[in-house]
């Protein structure tokens, strides 16, 4: 009998309950019972939705991040952190966003959108278990099934993902880590767990030979563990890392199945463990063919019996929880889809069909088919990208900008106010008319261009007012893709995107942003930056039509783009910036499969920027300061100017800055938008000063992390004052207050 199981589920509920009770604790509306409530409740409702597995996972939900939980149970939040009063909950919470102290770091999951907590390590760190969180939740879950399956971040993931203090590595504290593992899995063997879910995603990375031996030492010693481990990977291929997986002494092994590594991998794994296969896509939210996993795994099935189990490729976290809420779909759509309830009922049909035989699930089946999919179409000749070189671009757009050195700038939204989402959510709905709404909007833009203004800044924005969200939008006006009203998946924290879904082609029906950049141009006589979200990110953060190449429908995205950028030049508009946020993220973890996908990502990107004339400034905007082996890709977008965050982590970005020598201009984030905190002049020269000994006054900007959307006037002004300050003092520094730049 092959048995049934799930790796972790999205945690903010259906409606975002997680999310409105987080944000009113933080704001304290409600007490901590309240919001402990609300997530008891959650967890409930997800366990009773997974009750027909055969094992509920037990510690995937989390208040905030479940890396951060993992540093709670090890006793290793930061010390700053941990020397605030105010007990657990407030701590949590400011390693997690900041307040009295800076918060942890914050850095992407993997290849998801998903942002964890970088745990932090030093030589003198001293873990002490704290496993209150997970047995408490353990009794819950048994509350509903009596075979429940606790989630921990493997040993060595955990130290991998970890920041040190300069020159010390964290692997090297394995052996002070590996008695609390010990001693934790004794404790939830004892509490009843059946297994415990292991999550070691760094094996579908090629590994270094010290990860290497980390793995061979973490596991020899939790080989004597009470409770059966099932050590799970996702995100990737095994690859050659299978070889080392073979040798570690576990009960169990999960492996994304879709990957093609995966029918040798089963034919070759002990009959007497536990395998267990990733069928059901996680990561993304079309039904899966049913049918196809039956003929691939049948054979596996019957050869083991209830040694094989049955799971989506990863974690849950990151599709949408139901398809049935759902009311606007296209019906043609909608029976396409499968969101995490609609996956789970699937795992149960699979193990069914495994269990007693196709014909005991025929109808179901029948059900579930999916509806034909339309043609792609042909692909169509590309236009010409090769822009002039950066530095005769750069004497043009000196001429034509005469912006002082260190220019100011923000990276594009402005704070979202209740009212404005308000006058959204209204005109979405029908009940404010298109006047009334472009009317309120243009009112926004005109008070961000003067607060602009006041502040000093040199090249300003419009204020994104009008986007929700910046794919999202993006996706609404192109034609090709699909907007769910709940389809809410967790960025970080009680933060959420709701990816849109690009299901057909995707052209350009009309200007998208052209009519509010220029009313912001018309308002000032300061250049006003353009603002698109470019191809890459676009991609990544939408679910994406599996019936043609990613690569393909990049292009699209792309061209249709295209013409919004020469539309924004034809306007007058000189300078435009084209985020690629999530550029990133949608790396594949193995170098070879990087490559291809970083040249794919920079031809996407050029063929959107490498239309206008050279005298036009080509800004583009990333969320992350870690760019060792992705930099000449990122200086091949050739964009003008690049901003990143840096204001958090600095750590080796220069390093790779000075190592590559970055041909262009780079405005390095000096404010730290994740935390409401008001970053001081002095910290802000200091970061600036840093970057002045890798980059030439000439080539660096001055500007936030990243937009400002989630924060606060009250917080977002004062920053700001602080900010021009700190370039006019840079200015001064330098005594280059007069030179011009780019
Ligand atoms: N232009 C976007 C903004 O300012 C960029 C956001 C992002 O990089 N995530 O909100
Ligand atoms: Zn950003």
């Amino acid at each position: 009998m092959a048995l049934t199981h799930n790796l972790g589920s999205p945690r903010i509920g259906g409606h975002r309950e997680l999310k409105t009770a987080l944000e009113a604790y933080w704001k304290k509306e409600i007490s901590q019972q309240d919001l402990e409530q609300t997530a008891t409740e959650l967890r409930l409702s997800q366990w009773q939705a997974q009750s027909a597995l055969d094992l509920l996972p037990v510690g995937d939900f989390s208040l905030y991040d479940h890396v951060l939980d993992m540093s709670v149970t090890l006793g290793n939040l930061p010390e700053r952190v941990r020397s605030l009063p105010g007990g657990e909950l407030t701590q949590y919470f400011t390693a997690a966003r900041g307040g009295e102290v800076p918060a942890g770091e914050m850095t992407k999951w993997f290849t998801t959108n998903y942002h964890i907590i970088v745990p932090e390590f030093h030589e003198g760190t001293q873990f002490q278990l704290n496993p209150s969180r997970l047995v408490q939740q353990l009794r819950e879950a048994r509350t509903v099934k009596g075979q429940v399956k606790p989630v921990l971040v493997g040993p060595v993931t955990y130290l991998a993902l970890g920041k040190a203090t300069a020159g010390f590595a964290p692997l090297s504290l394995l052996p002070r880590l590996l008695p609390l593992y010990q001693e934790l899995l004794v404790l939830l063997a004892a509490e009843g767990a059946s297994w415990v879910q292991m999550d070691e995603p760094l094996l579908c990375q090629e590994l270094s030979a010290l990860q290497t031996q980390a793995f061979h030492q973490a596991y020899q010693a939790l080989s004597s563990s009470p409770v059966p481990l099932l050590l799970t990977t996702y995100f990737g291929r095994l690859a050659e890392n299978y070889a080392l997986v073979r040798k570690l002494p576990v009960a169990g092994l999960h492996i994304d199945a879709q990957q093609d590594e995966a029918q040798k991998i089963e034919a070759d794994w002990p009959l007497d463990k536990v395998l267990s296969l990733g069928v059901v896509n996680g990561r993304n939210i079309w039904k899966t063919n049913l049918k196809s996993v039956i003929n691939q795994w049948g054979n596996a099935a019957s050869r083991r019996g209830d040694r094989l189990w049955l799971a989506p490729t990863c974690s849950l976290l990151h599709v949408p929880l139901d398809v049935n809420l759902e009311t606007a779909l296209p019906k043609d759509l909608k029976q396409r889809l499968a969101f995490a309830h609609q996956k789970l009922h699937e795992l149960t049909l699979l193990a069914k069909a495994f269990n007693h035989g196709l014909d005991s699930v025929a109808d179901e089946f029948e059900a579930h088919q999916s509806p034909e999919r339309p043609t792609p179409p042909a692909s169509t000749p590309l236009p010409n990208y090769q822009r002039a070189p950066f530095e005769q671009r750069q004497v043009l757009q000196r001429e034509r900008f005469r912006l002082p050195l260190y220019p100011t700038t923000t990276i594009g939204s402005f704070p979202q106010t209740a009212e404005i989402r308000r006058v959204r959510r209204s005109w979405k709905s029908g009940k404010l008319s298109d006047s009334a709404y472009h009317e309120a909007i243009r009112a926004e833009i005109a008070h961000a261009i003067s607060r602009q203004e006041e502040l000093g800044l040199d090249v300003l924005v419009h204020g994104e007012a009008e986007r929700g969200d910046m794919v999202e939008y993006f996706g609404e006006q192109l034609e090709g893709f699909a907007f769910t009203e709940f389809g809410w998946v967790q960025s970080y924290g009680s933060r959420c995107v709701k990816p849109p879904i690009l299901y057909g082609d995707v052209r350009r029906p009309h200007p998208i942003t052209v009519p509010w950049i220029t009313y912001a141009q018309s308002l000032t006589d300061k250049p006003v930056k353009g603002m698109l979200t470019g191809p890459v990110t676009i991609l990544n953060w939408s679910f994406v039509r599996e019936d043609q190449p990613r690569a393909l429908s990049c292009q699209q995205i792309a061209l249709a783009l295209r013409e919004e950028v020469l539309d924004l030049e034809k306007a007058g508009i000189a300078i435009i910036q084209i985020d690629e946020a999530a550029l990133k993220e949608g790396m594949p973890l193995r170098p070879a499969e990087g490559k291809a996908y970083l040249a794919e990502a920079v031809h996407c990107f050029r063929l959107t920027a490498g239309g206008v004339c050279d005298s036009t400034q080509i800004h583009t905007h990333m969320c992350y300061s870690d760019f060792r082996g992705i930099l000449d890709a990122i200086a091949d977008l050739d964009a003008d100017v690049l901003t990143i965050e840096t204001a958090k982590s600095g750590g080796n970005l220069w390093d790779s800055f000075r190592a590559f020598a970055y041909p262009n201009a780079v405005g390095p984030g000096v404010y730290d938008i994740h935390s409401p905190r008001i970053p001081s002049v002095d910290e802000m020269v200091s970061l600036l000063r840093t970057a002045g000994e890798v980059l030439p006054p000439q080539r660096l900007w001055v500007n936030p992390d990243c937009g400002l959307k989630t924060r606060q006037w009250s917080e977002v002004l004062p920053s700001l004052t602080q900010m021009v300050e700190a370039a006019r003092q840079i200015r001064r520094l330098s005594g280059a207050e007069t030179s011009h730049v780019i």
